[in-house]
């Protein structure tokens, strides 16, 4: 809560408070600037069909290329540009640049269906939120279709109402609704089909052990067994190897992600990876 407190508050706190206050307003700051300076890039993964073994879209993460301390991975400042409030303009940062490149990519002729984005729960909790990711589209002329927003179960479900107000808001200007990290939150079932969700994406943790773990492959086959049934899009993450491969194929998983087909990787590059398309099947 840094934002709250003034500068002239500083003295009114124990000097532990103050290191941590400061270290807070310092990151605000360097956050402030690595956006007007230009030090964010845009990552993308592609999320590959079991079906075909196409790109079928990418995920956009984002990445610090700090000018000393070089390239910031996001899990060491996507939380403290939430609580800054600095998350705000990172993320309509972040929609409008990944937006962008979709359109750029399509307008090449490359085929890609879909753009996925990742959506902090602060930023999903903005004022107008709806109105910017209509901006961002018309701003850069990629169809509502291409884009799919990524949420957390702890996004969606901190206030169902207001949820499902914003998530049907965005379904009928045509954006997708995929829920992250599927399976380390709190989802009631009920709310799962209320939402106008349509893709599930099985977290990491019960992918990483998937050949030796038979508790996470029993939660990754319920998982893909009720998608299945509720007629949802089920994705895992993190698939490293060919026996995962294989395992999720035969659960009847429907998407992969994982450094299995490829990393994250640099616009440049993926535009390479989407023009060799065909030749990336592989498993
Ligand atoms: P996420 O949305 O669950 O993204 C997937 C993460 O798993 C990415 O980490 C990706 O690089 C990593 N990953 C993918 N396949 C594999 C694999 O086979 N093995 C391993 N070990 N890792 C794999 P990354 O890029 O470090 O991002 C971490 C998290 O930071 C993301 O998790 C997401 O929650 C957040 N994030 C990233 N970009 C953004 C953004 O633009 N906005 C917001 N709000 N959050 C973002
Ligand atoms: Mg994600
Ligand atoms: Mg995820
Ligand atoms: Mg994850």
């Amino acid at each position: 809560k840094a934002k709250e407190l003034g500068r002239n508050t500083f003295q009114f706190y124990s000097s532990e408070m103050n290191m941590a206050t400061l270290e807070r307003l310092m990151m605000e700051s360097n956050l402030r600037q690595a956006l007007t300076e230009e030090q964010f890039v845009l990552h993308y993964q592609p999320l590959v069909s079991l079906q075909n073994g196409e790109i079928v879209g990418v995920e956009a993460l984002i990445r610090w290329l700090h000018p000393t301390l070089g390239t910031i991975m996001p899990d060491r400042f996507i939380a403290v540009a939430e609580d800054s409030g600095m998350i705000n303009p990172i993320g309509d940062w972040v929609l409008f640049e990944a937006c962008r490149q979709a359109q750029a990519w399509i307008d090449e002729g490359l085929q890609l269906r879909t753009m996925a984005v990742n959506v902090a729960p602060v930023q999903f909790r903005q004022a107008g939120f709806v109105e910017m990711v209509a901006g961002a589209l018309s701003a850069t002329g990629l169809v509502a279709d291409c884009l799919e927003l990524e949420l957390t179960e702890r996004t969606v479900m901190h206030d169902a109402e207001f949820t499902l107000g914003t998530l049907s808001a965005l379904k009928r200007m045509g954006v997708s609704l995929s829920l992250d990290d599927f399976g380390t939150g709190y989802s009631s079932l009920a709310y799962l089909k209320r939402f106008p969700v349509g893709k599930l994406k099985i977290d990491r943790s019960f992918v990483m052990d998937l050949e030796s773990d038979a508790d996470d492959q029993a939660i990754a086959s319920t998982i893909v067994s009720m998608g299945r049934s509720l007629r949802l899009t089920v994705l895992a993450e993190g698939v490293e190897t060919a026996e995962q491969l294989a395992l999720l194929r035969k659960m009847g998983c429907g998407m992969v992600q994982g450094f299995h087909y490829s990393r994250p990787l640099a616009a440049a590059e993926m535009t390479e990876l989407l023009r060799r398309q065909p030749f990336l099947h592989r498993d």
